[in-house]
């Protein structure tokens, strides 16, 4: 399988729900084991939410009110390889690996020829049914 079932342990304060996808595998590789999850610089961080409201998927950041700014509160759920809340932060503040790192977790869990197996089964899976 692609994805793999993860547990919901909760709801968030927005009411999204919440999975914990830490004890998942990436490629066959513990989720654990690849250290790809934001890292906010709050010097640079102006609060706007928007990493928050953004995250609804995996749901990796909860709020702080107190302190009005953004807590990575579940970085084991973020998707390997996704920045969208970085490419979306207005001060640049949220930053992750690079890009030549995420390329050698890919090339240590030998993802791409994975892939194309997947793919290569599906389509035989699927010619089957027709
Ligand atoms: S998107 Fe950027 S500036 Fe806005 S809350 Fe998140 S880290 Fe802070
Ligand atoms: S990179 Fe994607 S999955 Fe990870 S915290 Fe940002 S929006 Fe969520």
């Amino acid at each position: 399988m692609v994805q793999e079932e993860a547990p919901i342990i909760g709801k968030d304060i927005l009411g999204r729900t919440i999975r914990d996808y830490s004890n998942t595998t990436w490629w066959g590789i513990p989720r654990r084991e690849i250290p790809w999850f934001p890292q906010i610089d709050y010097e640079r961080c102006v609060g706007c939410g928007m990493c928050f409201l953004t995250c609804s998927g995996r749901v990796v950041y909860d709020w702080d009110f107190e302190k009005n700014r953004p807590v990575v509160a579940r970085p084991y759920n973020c998707m390997v390889g996704c920045i969208t809340c970085s490419n979306l932060c207005p001060r640049d503040a949220i930053s992750f690996p690079s890009l030549s790192q995420l390329r050698k977790w890919r090339d240590k869990a030998q993802a791409v020829a994975k892939a194309a197996k997947f793919i290569r089964e599906l389509r035989k899976e699927l010619s089957r049914t027709k």
